[in-house]
């Protein structure tokens, strides 16, 4: 039976893993589950999973929580960073899911590795802004990160009992979001609601407009650099707007081996709870006979201008990563709120990372300190355009 913890419970990730979870119980047992603010939703999961300890985003919502929970023996009700340090880190688990979204899952991913257990990574943030950390510190621990993200777990599978000098690089593909063939003038004028309506996969607001934006993509990039220890002139992207095949791996003979299935996170999720054995589950196979034709495409980054911007803050290093991310973050939720273009999301980022000076070999401490001052500077930024 292995022992679980989620991080991340009420979000997209965490009730696709919980539902595998409810669907393999001689397998999987919860015992800890962390969400933000939606309590009606955790209470339900409380009272079917019975975890031990579970952790809301805030006191008042923790509170809220223990007024309207009938199953009260022995759980512990935890909010703010300590709870989610709680149940990364608690005793019983033998894996954590890592299913916050945004650089806020850092610093529980950090100690769930710290307490020894091994990782399902959801979170690609955490690789983004703390690569060299989060993987240095996984070795040291002896633990496993596994990931969850569909592009990076065709990756792990196309790697398994691959040796390493036979790689020639890694392909990732995108389906490109839902703009992938507007013009630049159309780009100008797309609501949050048109970009948050994926055209494959059922996703979180954030994830999904930065697929919209490719930024998801950008981030991917940078995840794969350090999940898979690769150089980014060997990680290449390619628009395939089926998403059928979730990525693709090339060795020095030329070979390519490419994993493919339909597009449901559950597939992956389960990859990475079972590793190495794989369970059936009741999704419907993939026909390819229905699929038509598979398509590839270079990525437009004039259009796009996203994907760039990771790149070119991926290979130059340091806190440029940790920038990226927090102004993105930053300039995407005030997309969704209405505030900003779309088209101005990369301006915004552009311009925080030209005011940073990078630091290089980060400690933790200076890659949340660049985090937050970037989020300042991103939202002044989008301020001035309001204004
Ligand atoms: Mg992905």
């Amino acid at each position: 039976m292995k022992k679980i913890a989620i991080l991340g419970s009420t979000g997209s990730i965490g009730i696709s893993a919980l539902d595998i979870i409810e669907k393999n119980p001689k397998r999987f047992e919860v015992v800890a589950l962390a969400a933000g603010q939606n309590v009606s939703l955790i209470k339900k999961q409380i009272e079917k999973f019975h975890p031990r300890v579970v952790a809301l985003k805030n006191k008042e919502k923790a509170l809220k929580l223990g007024e309207i929970l009938t199953v009260k023996n022995n759980i512990k009700i935890l909010y703010g960073e300590e709870g989610l340090k709680e149940v990364a880190s608690c005793a019983p688990a033998d894996m954590v899911i890592s299913a916050i979204s945004g650089a806020a899952g850092l610093i529980p991913t950090l100690a769930a590795i710290e307490a020894g257990k091994d990782v399902a990574l959801a979170n690609k943030e955490t690789m983004v802004i703390a690569g060299e950390i989060v993987t240095k510190q996984a070795k040291q621990m002896g633990i496993k990160i596994l990931p969850i993200d569909s592009e990076h777990s065709a990756i792990f599978q196309c790697l398994e009992g691959q040796k390493r000098n036979n790689l020639s690089r890694i392909i990732l593909t995108a389906s490109g979001g839902p703009f992938v063939n507007f013009t630049k003038k159309e780009l100008k004028e797309v609501k949050p609601n048109q970009a948050l309506r994926h055209p494959k996969w059922k996703m979180g607001k954030k994830v999904t407009v930065d697929s919209a934006s490719l930024m998801n993509k950008g981030l991917e990039v940078i995840e794969a650099r350090w999940l898979f220890n690769l150089e980014y002139n060997n990680i290449d992207v390619l628009i395939h707007p089926q998403s059928i095949v979730h990525s693709m791996v090339e060795f020095i003979d030329g070979s390519i081996l490419a994993q493919m299935g339909i597009p449901d996170m559950r597939i992956p999720i389960a990859y990475a709870l079972t590793y190495p054995e794989r369970i059936t589950n009741d999704l419907p196979p993939l026909n390819l006979l229905e699929t038509g034709n598979l398509e590839f495409y270079k990525p437009d980054i004039k259009k796009f201008p996203c994907l760039a911007l990771a790149y070119n803050a991926g290979i130059s290093g340091g806190t440029n990563p940790a920038v990226l991310n927090a102004a993105n973050e930053v300039a995407v939720e005030a997309y969704i709120n209405g505030k900003i273009k779309f088209t101005d999301l990369p301006n915004i980022i552009e311009k925080v990372l030209a005011l940073h000076d990078s630091v290089e070999n980060p400690s933790l401490e200076e890659i949340l300190q660049a985090d937050h001052w970037a989020r300042i500077q991103a939202s002044q930024n989008i301020e001035r355009k309001i204004s």
